[in-house]
């Protein structure tokens, strides 16, 4: 019989730098890293989670700003296993801990699609359910049946489903309130038949149309995918950045029709939320395109030249710096619509800054 021990974890002042995919200077007084879950317990007993840790995947939607006065607990559990196979399907179960972008590789060299549209999306399984990543007409929840999360507000363990999990566009229950759940691990549902492949997204299509691919299989999406994301978007390796770093933001019908009657080629779609009723969701990158930002540059930051939402860190700057090239968009933005940006990754300096949902 095998008697799982819980390993202690090392806790030490660790600079944060090369833990956050936008790379600014910052450092953790306590970071620890958590390897499986049988470690989880222990640390609630011991009062761990009631000084409220930072959770911490690969760091590519995360800012630290300054240095974190909370803990930082960065999750590293590893481990893919399928849990459940029928004839038309798999059921794949992934540790929290493992790259994303490494599990739709595995998952396309067997043959099991679902998430072949999700390569090349940064950071880790356990983030995955957070904002309900998606990009090319496919997100998480399609493929989603369950996760194992750990509750640091009582110290057990929970399987929670997909109804449970509130998913909705780049958001779900996890992004929502004070953060109760450490995700451990996810499961979802491949198939082997590949009857509902997802390339209708308009620059797949082209994309595809060019090569002469016309029944694409799923390796054909995933190469499409990685090409098209590859020359579009900075690799935060390169050039470090967050990905999107605004929300779309979502203004009332009203606001819409008196912008409109400026910018006749303002563009706006359903805000897609019955919250939201008589609003409309407008892009942030046309926004600060028309606001003349795209591609231009202040001090160590700068909104990328072929995607205006993206936040570019040229090296050597602080949270400080970065704070008044934020305001400096914003304010542009601001002065021209009326409209507020808001940002829609997760800043983190003494506190966090909740990112209010789309
Ligand atoms: C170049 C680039 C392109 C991107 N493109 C896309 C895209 O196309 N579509 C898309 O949806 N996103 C995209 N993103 C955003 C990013 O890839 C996703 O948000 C990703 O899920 C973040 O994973 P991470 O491990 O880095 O999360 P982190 O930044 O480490 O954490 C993000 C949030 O999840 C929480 N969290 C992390 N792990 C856990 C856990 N185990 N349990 C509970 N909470 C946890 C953190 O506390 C934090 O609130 C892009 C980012 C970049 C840099």
């Amino acid at each position: 019989m095998t008697v799982e021990v819980a390993e202690r974890p090392h806790f030490k002042t660790q600079s944060l730098e090369g833990y956050h995919s936008m790379g600014l200077k910052a450092t953790a007084s306590e970071f620890f890293l958590i390897h499986t879950k049988h470690q989880l317990a222990p640390l609630w007993r011991e009062g761990w989670f009631d000084r409220r840790p930072v959770l911490l995947g690969e760091g590519t939607n995360t800012v630290f700003i300054t240095d974190p006065k909370r803990p930082v607990c960065k999750i590293a559990m590893k481990g893919i296993r399928i849990s459940d196979e029928s004839e038309s399907s798999v059921r794949v179960q992934a540790a929290a801990g493992e790259n994303w972008h490494q599990l739709v590789t595995w998952a396309v060299a067997q043959n099991y699609g679902g998430i072949e549209n999700l390569a090349l999306i940064p950071g880790t399984v356990g983030a995955a359910p957070v904002q309900n990543i998606g990009a090319y007409g496919v997100e998480l929840s399609d493929v989603f049946e369950e996760l194992e999360a750990f509750s640091m507000k009582h110290g057990t363990f929970k399987t929670i489903g997909r109804e449970e999990c509130r998913f909705g566009y780049r958001s779900s229950l996890f992004k929502h309130g004070e953060p109760e759940w450490l995700i451990c691990s996810v499961s979802i549902r491949l198939t082997k038949d590949h009857h509902k492949l997802s390339s209708s997204y308009q620059s797949l299509e082209t994309y595809l149309e060019k090569l002469g691919i016309q029944t694409p299989g799923i390796g054909d999406l995933y190469q499409a995918v990685c090409s098209i994301r590859k020359s579009k978007l900075p690799d935060p390796k390169i050039l470090p950045n967050c990905g999107s770093f605004f929300k779309n933001p979502v203004i009332s019908m009203e606001r819409f029709r008196h912008c409109k009657s400026m910018f006749p080629d303002m563009p706006a779609y359903p805000a897609g939320d019955s919250t939201a009723k008589g609003h409309v969701k407008i892009p942030a990158g046309w926004l600060i395109e028309k606001a003349g930002w795209k591609g231009r540059r202040k001090g160590g930051f700068g909104m990328y030249r072929q995607h205006a939402l993206v936040l570019v860190h040229f090296g050597g700057s602080g949270g400080g710096e970065l704070h008044a090239f934020m305001e400096e968009v914003t304010g542009a933005v601001l002065n021209l619509f009326g409209i507020q940006l808001e940002p829609e990754v997760h800043l983190i300096g003494d506190t966090i800054i909740p990112s209010t949902q789309t």
